[in-house]
């Protein structure tokens, strides 16, 4: 499959010139996207970018899949994320926000680093393949998801 080398990378040349107030919107469908490091899959989004007097406003909202184990079963299975995120690219450095960014000149923006921070925190703490996982058995490892074993009969009161 082919993995783009910059798939996040917007050129914001076009807003330089533009009226305050004027915006466009870029979509994202990617089968298969490597942040970095990581790998997500189903990765779609879309990013609005908004010419404002101190510099580009990019607001970004994306939906990724990334593969996690499931803390009861042990099974990998592709956990839904979800992000949104606004960040202002300034002009100059005096007027940058907390994030501190600074428009590049030739008027590219990347937001791979800013987008793999934003959906990995979104990764719970304890993933689950599905709500009612039922993990596995804590005599022999069986699956419980796949088929019952001898001492899966519950005692019930
Ligand atoms: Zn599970
Ligand atoms: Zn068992």
């Amino acid at each position: 499959m082919n993995i783009p080398r910059h798939p996040l990378r917007i050129n914001v040349g076009f807003l330089l010139n533009a009226p305050i107030g004027y915006s466009r919107d870029i979509h994202f469908d990617y089968p298969q996207i490597r942040l970095e490091d990581e790998y997500f899959t189903r990765f779609t989004g879309m990013v609005r970018v908004n010419r404002t007097p101190q510099g580009i406003l990019v607001q970004s909202d994306f939906l990724a899949f990334h593969t996690v184990e499931c803390v009861r079963c042990l099974e990998e299975f592709a956990q839904e994320l979800h992000c949104e995120f606004s960040e202002l690219y300034a002009f100059n450095r005096r007027s940058t926000t907390e994030s501190n960014l600074v428009l590049r000149e030739d008027g590219n923006i990347d937001l791979e680093s800013l987008a793999r921070e934003y959906l990995l925190i979104e990764i719970p703490i304890s993933p689950l393949c599905r709500p009612d996982c039922l993990g596995l058995c804590p005599e022999c490892g069986q699956n419980l998801n796949l088929g019952i074993c001898e001492h899966s009969v519950r005692v019930t009161d």
